[in-house]
């Protein structure tokens, strides 16, 4: 079971020695936090797994604002989210940008997860599979099923709406997904303490991609516990 937090644009780097200070993941489950890029060294320094929200598929070059895997590594990061659903919708990301840094990054040893997830107007039109498809394959076109890829289900309505994907619904796309591409697949969507024993009891659910919840020390550690006595 892995549980990641992905803080998104919050917590620079005293906000993240604050968190780290006083959070403790249980024994029994893998977790990671996901800081800003400011704030991965503090954040690698309190001795958590680390990964960064994003990396260039490039090792270095012209491209103003972006981070690429030896960078990372240097820093003492283990991996990065690549996909997230803001990345696709307000910076432009497209499955084809999700699957080179996805690719970048396995090859220089980060872990990843990747994320895919349909949109509501796409699940109410009934295309949840055919995206998926489409945004899974994307990957495993260029990465395979690489012993450090995961794979992150992430229904771009649940994603900081409080409306969680029904454990049924998740686990139907998970297994889903898992058809496609047989790697772990976390859920993500307003995983909270009090839904993630659930969602976490279903067989293909993997752990969980955890956002709002993951910013405060007691209810991401909540969450852990939850990953903790179902593995
Ligand atoms: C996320 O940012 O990946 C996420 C799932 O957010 P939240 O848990 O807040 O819905």
């Amino acid at each position: 079971m892995l549980i990641a937090g992905n803080w998104k644009m919050y917590k620079g780097p005293a906000e993240t020695r604050a968190f780290c200070a006083t959070f403790e993941p249980p024994d029994g489950v893998d977790v990671v936090i996901a800081p800003p890029y400011v704030s991965l060294a503090e954040a690698v320094a309190s001795g958590l797994t680390v990964y960064a929200q994003s990396v260039h598929w490039a090792s270095a070059g012209a491209y103003t604002g972006e981070i690429s895997a030896p960078m990372l590594l240097e820093v003492g990061a283990a991996g990065a989210i690549v996909g997230h659903s803001e990345r696709r919708q307000y910076f432009g990301e497209t499955d084809e940008t999700v699957a080179r840094r996805a690719f970048a990054a396995a090859e220089a040893g980060l872990g990843v997860i990747a994320c895919v997830g349909e949109s509501e107007e796409e699940r109410e039109s009934g295309q949840t599979e055919l995206v998926l498809r489409v945004q899974v394959e994307a990957i495993k076109d260029a990465v395979g099923t690489h012993e450090l890829l995961v794979l992150a289900y992430e229904p771009v309505w649940a994603i900081g709406t409080g409306r969680t994907a029904t454990p049924e619904l998740a686990q139907e796309a998970h297994a889903f997904i898992k058809s496609l591409l047989p790697r772990p697949v976390l859920y993500g969507g307003s995983v909270k303490p009090d839904n993630a024993a659930e969602l976490l009891a279903e067989p293909d659910v993997d752990g969980a991609l955890v956002g709002g919840a993951s910013l405060e020390p007691d209810s991401f550690a909540a969450i852990c516990r939850a990953a903790s006595s179902r593995s």
